[in-house]
């Protein structure tokens, strides 16, 4: 792609016979290249508009990343695909051929002392917890309108938790395993807005993991735009100024931090939402209030994910049935040193996978205080100084699997890798959106952010501008730039079915 490729409205002279008449194609600016940017690309080019991506990074895919520090592939960001209903993205992982896998329904619980749970009550307290959230996300649907704003799904789990005929055992247990419903929105269940639960609802169904990588999917998604769209890498934007230069006599110039201006027809924003928070000032004029407020009032959750890798599965010797995909350590009371306010883990067997994709790798998700306090921890440290805090961190918990030597090479870490998106500017320094108590109208504002300003020519795509069934994921993301490329084209079309005639 030539990064010269000149900015501005193009002037497309029409078919010869048409006398001096001439149309002008409509030029757009993305403002990043993420999922969502790549694929609001693509429509706008099959919809005969010039495209311009502009890009922080020195790459595409934004939160879509991979990384070969263990020796072989991983995704540092989303590695899950929601496959209730239908999905571009499954569309997308079949006709790649990105493998799935869906984990076996076993789960190893180890209880507040770090004792193992039963696998009949772990089952049975596994489903309860499923079927709890379900009700929850029906519950927050229906009646939505009568529920106070700064109730907790956190706190109406464990209500209707107390209200069960079930032991004060299973009880404390059943709602620890709860919490680590915080992996899905970033953050604590008691944090997450009862009344705005069912915008999760995505994630209370099937779900397949990727047991290869995202890539061959973002390869696909941006197949179209690196081939017809001008992308400009490693341009950081600082401003957006709506002014009446373009076509239909509004235009936008995009500030960037090396102090160049560009000029487009329009601008669709897909920076994340961290980053329109940090960022209000950058445009000119200032967002209309509408805007502000739902940029204000939803939240950036926090979710890193931790790969342990050992030389060999050894949780796993000796085991003749299939071991648990999954294993959840609820708020520990035993791991006082160092993590005194008893954060939930949970983990993934990566050694699952069919091969070739099977690892000896436990992948953990932290989210909110957790998360942050790992990230804390690591932070500007070597890696090997990385690797003693991780492994110091975590040893309480990977410690507590079958077969455990701490005497034995095998199950000493080979190595970690911790993601830290909190420190990534240009992920907005977060996961992806969520709903927090405290919120009103929470629909109403993912809606402002859907619609944009299409007479300012400015919109808005990503995660957080995504359906509303969809929020906060790579099929939202994807949908949200479909959508904003349809907006465009609506905008532009007496332009467009001109210059096409
Ligand atoms: C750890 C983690 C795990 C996740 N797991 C899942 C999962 O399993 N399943 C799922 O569906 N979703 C998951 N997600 C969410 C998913 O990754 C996002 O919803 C999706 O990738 C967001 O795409 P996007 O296009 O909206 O934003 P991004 O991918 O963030 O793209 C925005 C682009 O804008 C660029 N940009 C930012 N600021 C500027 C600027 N000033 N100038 C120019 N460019 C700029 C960025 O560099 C980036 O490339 C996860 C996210 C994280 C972080």
């Amino acid at each position: 792609m030539d990064p010269s490729i000149p900015c501005g409205t193009t002037t497309v002279s029409l078919s010869p016979g048409e006398g001096s008449k001439s149309a002008k194609v409509p030029h757009i600016c993305i403002v990043g290249a993420g999922i969502s940017g790549l694929r609001c690309a693509s429509v706008l080019i099959a919809g005969g508009v010039q495209v311009t991506i502009i890009e922080a990074r020195d790459r595409i895919g934004g939160r879509i990343l991979q990384s070969d520090e263990l020796g072989y592939t991983v995704d540092l960001g989303p590695n899950w695909i929601h496959t209730s209903g239908g999905n571009p993205i499954l569309d997308l992982a079949n006709a790649t051929g990105t493998p799935l896998h869906i984990w076996n329904e076993k789960l190893q619980v180890f209880d507040h002392d770090g004792k193992a749970v039963d696998d009949e009550t772990a089952k049975r307290l596994g489903e309860l917890r499923w079927d709890i959230i379900e009700e929850a996300m029906r519950h927050s649907k229906e009646n939505m309108h009568s529920i106070n704003k700064d109730d907790s799904l956190g706190q109406w789990f464990e209500q209707r938790v107390a209200d069960m005929k079930v032991s004060e055992y299973d009880k404390k247990v059943l709602i620890g395993m709860a919490e680590m419903w915080g992996c899905y929105i970033g953050d604590s269940i008691y944090r997450q807005s009862l009344k705005y639960t069912w915008l999760e609802d995505c994630c209370s169904g099937e779900e397949s993991i990727v047991c290869s990588s995202y890539a061959a999917i973002l390869a696909e998604t941006a197949r179209i735009p690196l081939k017809s769209a001008n992308l400009l890498l490693k341009r950081n934007v600082v401003r957006v100024s709506s002014n009446e230069n373009g076509a239909n006599g509004q235009g936008i110039t995009i500030g960037l931090e090396s102090g160049e201006n560009l000029t487009f027809d329009g601008v669709i924003m897909t920076t994340p939402l961290g980053w329109l928070k940090r960022n209000e000032v950058a445009f000119q004029p200032s967002l209309p209030s509408a805007l502000r407020e739902a940029i204000i009032s939803i939240s950036v959750g926090h979710l890193e994910k931790v790969y342990i890798t050992f030389s060999t599965a050894w949780w796993k010797a000796g085991r003749e049935d299939e071991y648990p995909g999954y294993t959840n350590w609820v708020s520990p009371k035993y791991a006082q040193e160092t993590n005194p306010q008893g954060w939930p883990q949970e983990a993934y067997d990566l050694a699952a996978f069919p091969a070739p994709h099977s690892h000896p790798t436990l992948l953990l998700y932290l989210y909110g205080d957790c998360s942050a306090y790992v990230s804390n921890l690591v932070h500007k440290l070597s890696t090997e100084e990385q690797y003693r805090a991780l492994a110091t961190f975590f040893e309480p918990y990977y410690s507590r699997l079958p077969n455990y030597d701490r005497g034995s090479k095998n199950c000493k870490p080979a190595a970690i890798l911790a993601t830290a998106w909190r420190f990534d500017e240009f992920s907005g320094n977060g996961s992806y959106c969520n709903f927090q108590v405290g919120i009103e109208s929470a629909d109403k504002h993912v809606e402002a952010l859907q619609i944009g300003l299409p007479h300012s020519h400015i919109w808005f795509a990503g995660e957080h501008a995504a359906p509303l069934e969809e929020m906060g994921t790579v099929a939202g993301a994807y949908l949200s730039g479909e959508r904003a490329a349809r907006s465009v084209l609506e905008q532009f079309s007496s332009t467009l079915q001109w210059s096409a005639t």
